[in-house]
């Protein structure tokens, strides 16, 4: 039984691994690089595509976790939300995305407003296919502060604190991040597949 990651970024890798004893493998390690048409409409509708599509090319053996987040302020309609990493464009940078949520904000004449992260976690195996959620809340501000974290990070404040996920700890993050969240809650289901296949 492997488990592969339908990801090939590092930082989730680590991520990944870091919270599972099970190895965890990028899906770049077992097979071609395939493109992924992420159309759904939902964070859960995107990660499944991803789960699914690397799963349907490895088949019974496998367990695929996948993953899609982004950040959603209720006040702009829940902009940008499944649109978060290509905000500014399809081959924007992170930074481009996150001047463009503090100019929205400014548009829209807010210094600060409510906002949260969500993290959809999916899972496709030969058991069925799993996917669950992860939140954290706060606020954004119409402002860059910190260089920590990525992508909106400096111009997000966790509930509970005042400064932006870009001044505060990294451990700060860990504890509370939607993506943290989501795989506690993942685990366990991987867990319970990987003993399956035993
Ligand atoms: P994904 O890799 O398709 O899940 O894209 C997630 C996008 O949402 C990233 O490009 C970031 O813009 C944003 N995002 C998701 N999680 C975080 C986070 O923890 N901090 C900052 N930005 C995040």
């Amino acid at each position: 039984m492997q488990l592969v990651l339908a990801s090939g970024n590092k930082g989730k890798l680590r991520e990944f691994q870091a919270m599972s004893e099970i190895p965890i493998v990028p899906f770049g390690e077992v097979i071609e690089p395939l493109e992924i048409v992420e159309d759904g409409e939902t964070f859960a509708a995107n990660a499944l595509i991803k789960a699914r599509a690397i799963y349907e090319r490895l088949g019974s053996g496998h367990i695929v976790i996948a993953d899609d987040s982004g950040i959603s302020v209720p006040v702009l309609g829940g902009e940008p939300g499944i649109y978060s990493a290509r905000y500014a464009g399809a081959d924007a940078t992170d930074k481009e995305n996150l001047y463009k949520l503090i100019d929205g904000l400014k548009d829209a004449g807010l210094e600060r407003t409510p906002a949260y992260y969500t993290a959809a976690i999916a899972i496709a195996s030969e058991w069925g296919e799993y996917v669950v959620h992860g939140w954290m809340h706060g606020d954004v501000i119409a402002e860059a502060r910190g260089d920590k974290g990525f992508g909106y990070d400096p111009m997000f404040i966790p509930e509970g604190y005042e400064r932006t996920l870009g001044e505060l700890e990294e451990s700060v993050k860990k504890r509370l991040s939607h993506r943290s969240k989501a795989l506690a809650l993942a685990v366990p289901i991987i867990e319970v597949l990987k003993g399956r296949g035993l």
